[in-house]
């Protein structure tokens, strides 16, 4: 397969190019294209030589995925299947409000993880996200609405920080200047809860903002909800997000699927306060969206008795509608589907 341009550093790109006979500020010229201008073929650098641009073409790819099928629901959530260069799928999740444009990236096709009630953690794991897949998801939903998108929420298929690597980098090109320029503050990493992940996340220098899904409060409902492979003692988790937080400045969300009968009874939610308040964390409620299954969201009054509960112990807490749940990119809904809903608008 090709590499993908965006991830050649800049000083090898110049060298190639003098390879080329071309002169040293065509790489300019390509990473404005790549970036600034988020150019998703060779082609539409008009401002490049043909002969140049047939040469990148068959050395490197400009934009690595290959949307397939794209799906609009009524309240404007927009979900693309792309197929990757090796044929696999992944989904991208743009959820649109008038006041901001935010977008839900994968990072792995499947989820090694594999949390009971998560359509992504059944389909397994099959392989980590390169940088510019990655990337390339933020530049294909600001291209539908023809500008950046204003947030970015790495919370879609995949555990982020088990591919850490990739992400960082695709996250570095996301906030640098000289890459799409997005401002940290805009950018969302949400984990099942990788202690070194997180630390190493806090150490980059990017103080990207921090989502736990913690699922439960106790250690014994995490572990009828997370096998025990990737699942974390909640303290380590804890105390990676108090490192987080010291050295960022930002304050962590903790992100908690509500199900029925299993963590959402009012001594959930004090367990639940305790601990916010003990990593002054944010609290975003998610009622459980796999309601065909065996787990089930809780009836909406208990969800929002919940709420209260927290919002009484002062803590910030929201409880989150449910955005795209028609064409399946509500949270914890991304998989590589095979079946056509018939919304469905298939792609050249
Ligand atoms: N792996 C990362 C990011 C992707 S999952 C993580 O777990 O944080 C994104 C969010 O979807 C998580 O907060 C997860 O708890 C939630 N989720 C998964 N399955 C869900 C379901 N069935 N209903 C509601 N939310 C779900
Ligand atoms: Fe993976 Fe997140 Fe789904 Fe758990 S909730 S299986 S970590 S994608």
């Amino acid at each position: 397969m090709k590499p993908s341009l965006k991830t050649v550093p800049y000083r090898e790109l110049t060298l190639w190019l003098e390879q080329q006979g071309q002169p040293r500020f065509r790489a300019n010229q390509i990473h404005d294209w790549l970036f600034a201008k988020r150019a998703m073929a060779f082609a539409d650098m008009n401002n490049l030589p043909t002969t140049l641009r047939e040469a990148l073409e068959a050395n490197f790819t400009a934009f690595s995925l290959k949307p397939i099928r794209k799906q609009v629901d009524g309240d404007h959530t927009v979900k693309w299947l792309s197929e990757l260069g090796d044929g696999k799928t992944i989904e991208t999740v743009l959820i649109r409000a008038p006041e901001r444009d935010t977008v839900c990236i994968s990072s792995q096709v499947g989820c090694p993880v594999c949390c009971v009630f998560c359509a992504t953690g059944k389909m397994g794991f099959q392989r980590n996200l390169k940088s510019a897949e990655i990337l390339d998801q933020v530049i294909l939903a600001s291209n539908e609405i023809g500008h950046l998108v204003s947030n970015v929420v790495v919370m879609g298929m995949g555990e982020p920080l088990l591919n850490f690597d990739n992400v960082a980098a695709a996250l570095v090109m996301l906030s640098s200047k000289d890459g799409l320029g997005l401002g940290v503050r805009h950018v969302t990493v949400s984990t099942s809860g990788i202690p070194e992940g997180i630390r190493r996340l806090a150490d980059t220098g990017y103080p990207w903002n921090l989502a736990v899904s913690l699922h439960a409060a106790t250690e014994d409902q995490r572990s009828k909800l997370i096998p025990p492979r990737h699942r974390a003692p909640l303290e380590d988790i804890l105390a990676a997000m108090e490192h987080h937080s010291e050295v960022t400045h930002r304050m962590p969300t903790l992100e908690i699927v509500l199900v029925n009968g299993v963590n959402d009874s009012p001594e959930d939610a004090a367990r639940l306060a305790n601990i916010a308040h003990r990593v002054h964390a944010k609290v975003n409620l998610i009622p459980c969206n796999n309601d065909s299954g065996p787990y089930q969201a809780p009836p909406p009054e208990k969800c929002n008795m919940f709420l209260r509960h927290l919002i009484s112990r002062k803590i910030q807490a929201t409880l989150r509608l449910r955005k795209g749940k028609g064409i399946d990119a509500a949270c914890g809904q991304l998989h590589s589907k095979s079946t056509q809903p018939p919304d469905t608008e298939e792609l050249p």
